[in-house]
């Protein structure tokens, strides 16, 4: 008789335990972010996915050089060479510039010696994917969708969050105007004759959207 009545005292106890470090937490300070409904908070230099403008391009290679574990791959049809009157590159097409994620490390010594300025740490910070096929990203491929950064699979929903919505419109408002000259990139073109001392004009829509 008397196990029967310790055994309910212990029961009680180890709810009662239970329940106080229950109450501790709904009254503590929240520190869970309820994304995606809610944004993440990304710092200035937060560097994410890249964001690529192809038609400023001249497939030197540089950052594929400077990539210290060659997840870059850059196939282009001729020589290409910038148009200084327009800031454009000009040649052979970029038949592929892919980035494989699943080895890349953020780390953006590829932007560094890019002598054009076309290439930039972005601000996606995940690309979640149903198989590991979506770590490589083609974006030569993008380009001719007119986007200079891979969409994560939930952004392409018809219905988001606020703040998802506003981030996808401010990429397809930084690459407007310029489709059209990211169409021709993929394609080949006659390189463009030097310019007379004209110096290089810096590209409209060089520069990536907020919170790159
Ligand atoms: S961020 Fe670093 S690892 Fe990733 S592609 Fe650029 S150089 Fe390579
Ligand atoms: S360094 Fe810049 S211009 Fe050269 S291939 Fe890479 S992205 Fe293109």
């Amino acid at each position: 008789m008397r196990t029967y009545f310790r055994n309910i005292e212990r029961t009680l106890k180890t709810i009662l335990v239970g329940m106080r470090i229950t109450l501790q937490y709904c009254f503590a300070r929240t520190v869970t972010v309820q994304y995606p409904d809610v944004p993440p908070t990304l710092q200035p230099r937060f560097r994410g996915f890249h964001w690529y403008e192809i038609e400023k391009c001249s497939a030197c290679k540089a950052c594929m050089r400077a990539c210290p574990v060659d997840c870059i791959y850059i196939e282009n049809a001729g020589v290409r060479k910038i148009d200084r009157a327009t800031g454009i590159s000009r040649g052979g097409a970029m038949v592929r510039y892919a980035i494989d994620y699943s080895k890349c490390m953020f780390c953006g010594l590829c932007c560094e010696p890019c002598p054009t300025e076309c290439l930039h740490m972005g601000n996606i910070h995940d690309l979640s994917g149903y198989d590991r096929s979506v770590a490589i990203v083609e974006f030569a491929e993008l380009a001719k969708q007119g986007l200079r950064t891979p969409v994560p699979l939930w952004m392409q929903k018809a219905r988001l969050p606020g703040w998802a919505q506003a981030r996808k419109e401010a990429w397809i408002e930084a690459s407007q105007g310029r489709h059209e000259e990211m169409r021709l990139a993929t394609t080949d073109q006659p390189i463009p004759k030097p310019a007379a001392a004209a110096p290089a004009a810096p590209a409209e829509g060089a520069k990536p959207p907020p919170g790159n």
